[in-house]
């Protein structure tokens, strides 16, 4: 009965996508949305589970999609974002550690990051990206 049971899923499987990353983050994202959904009150709280569900409900199709290209594509696009997103939290982790020692510039032209020693008084900040060059005090 049960081998049957999973002899039959994993049929029904076949050519079918799966889980991946994108799909793991947007479950979370949804049982997040629906227990929220739960605490917060009137149709707030409604609009939050439908939000959930309906997430949920996404999860569930691209599982059983067999457009694999297009869903390895969905996975990709989300991998890069969020890698982005990695380095600019680990950069911003850097930045607070060394808030004490260190003054951080953004460069007016690229918007690279900067850096200058406190108490070193003015000077002048070269980018080290576009080769901008600027007047800081730190
Ligand atoms: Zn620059």
């Amino acid at each position: 009965m049960w081998e049957k049971i999973k002899l039959s899923l994993a049929r029904f499987m076949q050519g079918r996508y799966g889980a991946d990353s994108l799909g793991r983050f947007l479950v979370w994202a949804a049982l997040i949305l629906y227990v929220l959904g739960m605490f917060i009150p009137s149709y707030v709280g409604g609009l939050f589970s439908f939000l959930g569900a309906a997430l949920l409900l996404y999860v569930l199709f691209r599982m059983f999609s067999r457009n694999t290209a297009r869903r390895t594509a969905e996975n990709a696009w989300f991998w890069n974002k969020t890698a982005k997103l990695r380095t600019a939290f680990s950069q911003a982790r850097v930045r607070f550690k060394n808030r004490k020692e260190y003054k951080y510039f953004r460069c007016p032209k690229c918007h690279a990051w900067l850096k200058l020693k406190r108490g070193s008084g003015e000077g002048t900040l070269t980018c080290g990206k576009c080769k901008h060059a600027f007047k800081a005090k730190a």
